[in-house]
């Protein structure tokens, strides 16, 4: 037995810790890229446990790869070297306490979000957070990488879904800032700063989520056009007549529906006939009294009419709806199955989602024109996946369309939005962050990593 799994288990007990040769499903991730083996993968079930393993392994000099369900895009939660241990919260995932008149909730940080969701289902409750891995992404990896998901234009992104958080700093000590109110002004807004540090400052292990009223109302619907230019003036003016209801809007392509057909012989897509571009939406209403249906439908029905849309459909049932959803939040795993991609998560001003698609898609034929280009996202927020995968037949990119990556980023870049939109910086997007941002901004970064994590134990190589 090492000292490091010896010392570790004593703490946490032997059946809390496994060795790194028998993890490969943490220390290897979502897209099986990234991660080397590590020492071993601990289990803590408290806070106590956290911070004794930090203060070992900061004794020893040993790096910590925090880790919650493992479906980080950037390769941030996993190990880059061999001298690590992976510290998994999936132990850690108790709902403390669930505040419905005060409407927030205190989690462990190993909190499964869909676990999230279902404890209110018997609530007047929500917690506005969904995206396509809520089924395995936990709070605390939710809260380090700053999630958005398709709500976030309108509820914002984690940074301001969290009330409070709890953290283990480097030295073993315990920030203890579980506040259950939305104003603290104290200074510094450290909570924040815990948001999208993606593992690098410190162990989150308790947080205070901000909830809000359910919507008991809710309209899905999907619907298609011609092409890219018609879908978003269509999505402008419906963004404008349903502002107060609007919950959700998405998109995606006809190239992405045919990816999840491939999933599976049951999935049947439930627009008759096919378009070019789909845009998904979901109206919310609070209140049943709010008929939100027949002005919904009679604004489609006028817009089939001019004949600005290929076809649409309103959900009937949960099932439908469902159905609908799945469309949109399997496009991930459609494309991861097809082989190599390369992954550009990127936001622009909404008022520039169209110019964006049309140079990037420029860009890439120019490369090649047989590359299979995937892009959907958040109409709401301007935030695009402009995903790449091979011509068909190749299993790879070549050098040339591997620098893709950093064209498809600089003009993002140019057009003052972002390359790194909800999934961070991670290892994957160094070079680009190097690239792009300028001296004074990461110097920053640096300035607050070394100042918080001098001994740089937490996530090396992450960010900075
Ligand atoms: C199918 C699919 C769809 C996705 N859709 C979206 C989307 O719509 N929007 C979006 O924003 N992201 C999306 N993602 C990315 C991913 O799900 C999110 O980044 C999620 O927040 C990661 O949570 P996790 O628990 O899996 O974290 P992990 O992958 O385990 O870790 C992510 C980062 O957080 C750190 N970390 C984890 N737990 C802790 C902790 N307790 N304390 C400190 N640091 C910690 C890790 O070190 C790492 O840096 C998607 C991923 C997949 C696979």
């Amino acid at each position: 037995m090492t000292k490091i799994k010896k010392t570790i288990s004593d703490i946490i007990g032997k059946n809390n810790w496994i060795d790194g040769k028998d993890a490969q499903k943490y220390y290897r991730d979502w897209l099986n890229i990234n991660g080397t083996i590590p020492m071993g993968v601990a289990f803590p079930a408290n806070t106590n446990d956290v911070s004794e393993i930090v203060k070992v392994c900061s004794h020893e000099n040993i790096e910590i790869i925090p880790q919650g369900g493992n479906t980080g895009l950037v390769g941030a939660s996993v190990p880059s070297q061999g001298k690590s241990i992976i510290v998994s919260f999936e132990k850690m995932h108790k709902i403390i306490k669930l505040d419905v008149d005060s409407g927030l909730m205190v989690v462990e940080a190993g909190v499964i979000l869909a676990d999230v969701h279902a404890a209110l289902n018997e609530t007047n409750l929500e917690f506005p957070m969904h995206l396509g891995s809520e089924g395995s992404a936990r709070i605390g990896g939710l809260v380090a990488t700053n999630a958005g998901g398709n709500q976030a234009f309108r509820f914002g992104m984690m940074t301001d879904l969290v009330l409070g958080l709890e953290v283990v700093l480097p030295d073993g000590q315990v920030f203890e800032g579980v506040r259950e109110v939305q104003k603290d002004n104290s200074g510094y807004q450290l909570r924040s700063l815990f948001c999208g540090s993606e593992g690098t400052l410190g162990l989150i292990t308790k947080v205070v989520l901000k909830l809000v009223p359910k919507s008991t109302n809710v309209e899905t619907g999907l619907v298609g056009f011609k092409d890219l230019n018609t879908a978003v003036k269509f999505c402008r003016d419906f963004s404008c007549q349903f502002h107060n209801f609007l919950m959700a809007i998405e998109f995606f392509t006809d190239f992405g529906v045919d990816l999840i057909l491939k999933l599976s012989t049951d999935n049947d897509f439930p627009v008759k006939d096919r378009a070019s571009i789909y845009v998904l939406f979901e109206l919310g209403a609070t209140s049943s009294l709010l008929d939100i249906r027949k002005p919904l439908i009679d604004y489609l029905s006028s817009n089939l009419v001019s004949s600005e849309l290929v076809d649409c459909i309103v959900a009937n049932s949960e099932s439908q709806r469902r159905k609908i959803w799945f469309f949109r939040e399997e496009q991930p795993e459609g494309q991861r199955l097809i082989g190599e991609q390369i992954k550009n998560d990127i936001s622009v001003p909404i008022g520039s989602i169209e110019e964006f698609i049309t140079r990037a898609i420029k860009i890439c034929s120019e490369v090649n024109p047989n590359l299979r280009i995937n892009y959907f996202g958040h109409m709401g927020d301007g935030n695009i996946h402009f995903n790449i995968s091979p011509p068909e037949g190749n299993a790879a990119f070549t050098e040339k369309e591997r620098g893709l990556s950093q064209k498809i980023a600089a003009l993002a870049n140019e057009m003052n939005g972002s390359f790194a939109a909800e999934h961070g910086i991670g290892r994957t997007k160094k070079v680009i962050y190097n690239e792009l941002r300028g001296e004074a901004e990461r110097d920053l970064r640096l300035k607050i990593k070394k100042s918080i994590d001098n001994q740089n134990i937490f996530n090396k190589g992450v960010i900075n």
